[in-house]
């Protein structure tokens, strides 16, 4: 299990990183709202805990951003007493828990289990299978042996695409009238950016098919070639 902390108070931040540790997950900590974005849109966390004052980008709009992309992993989110009046109601927009300052670790813990058990499960055998790789349509996730991970809704898209045509070139264009329809103003810019999302979900998943970049043209999702001799 691997926690995205985003608090801007660094020892607030490292205490959470402590307790996350000690309590066997892996943690990473950003102490920004913009920061806290990037690293929670790679898809690869099982929950986020997220602060609501934070410098550059504040909690609410980073959670609304994520929701935008399609990102549905589980949102814990942290309000200081004073704030939760009149930001409880905000909370119910895309916010899966909020726990106020100053908290029991033990009741932050018991909220991380909440969430993570809230994982939707695979309820038939609708699956996409190729070099290794199975993309369960019903709840989102690709995995390779055993490991997993959640994908987005439009990585999902794609990687279903990629894999409906496994070894065959997919242009950018055709991508993007795909996935993004006529009437998008969608650009190869945001092509791209999915891809390597997309990208990084298999290495972090260890997958051996990758998606090559065939260039000026598109894509092609192949098994990896093993070593001769
Ligand atoms: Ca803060």
């Amino acid at each position: 299990m691997r926690i995205l902390v985003v608090e801007d108070e660094t020892r607030l931040a490292a205490t959470l990183q402590d307790l996350m540790e000690l309590n066997g997950y892996t943690a990473d900590v950003c102490h920004d709202g913009e920061e806290g974005l990037d690293n929670a849109l790679s898809g690869i966390y099982d929950v986020i805990i997220l602060d609501v004052m934070l410098p550059r980008m504040d909690g609410f709009t980073v959670l609304r951003r994520l929701r935008e992309e399609g990102n549905a992993t589980p949102v814990l989110m942290l309000t200081a007493r004073s704030e939760t009046s009149d930001k409880v109601e905000g909370l119910d927009r895309g916010a899966d828990y909020y726990l106020t300052k100053p908290f029991e670790p033990k009741e932050l813990l018991a909220c991380i289990r909440a969430l993570t058990r809230r994982q939707p499960e695979l309820r038939n055998t609708d699956v996409l299978e190729f070099g290794g790789l199975r993309l369960e349509k019903n709840s989102f996730t690709l995995s390779c042996g055993g490991r997993s991970v959640r994908l987005s809704r439009k990585e999902f898209d794609i990687c279903e695409l990629l894999m409906l045509n496994r070894n065959l070139v997919l242009t950018k264009e055709s991508l993007l009238l795909k996935i993004w329809g006529y009437e998008s103003d969608a650009e190869d810019n945001n092509v791209e950016v999915y891809i390597s999302f997309l990208r990084k979900k298999l290495a972090h998943i260890q997958a051996k098919a990758r998606i090559r970049t065939i260039r000026m043209v598109g894509y092609c999702l192949e098994e990896a070639k093993e070593e001769t001799e």
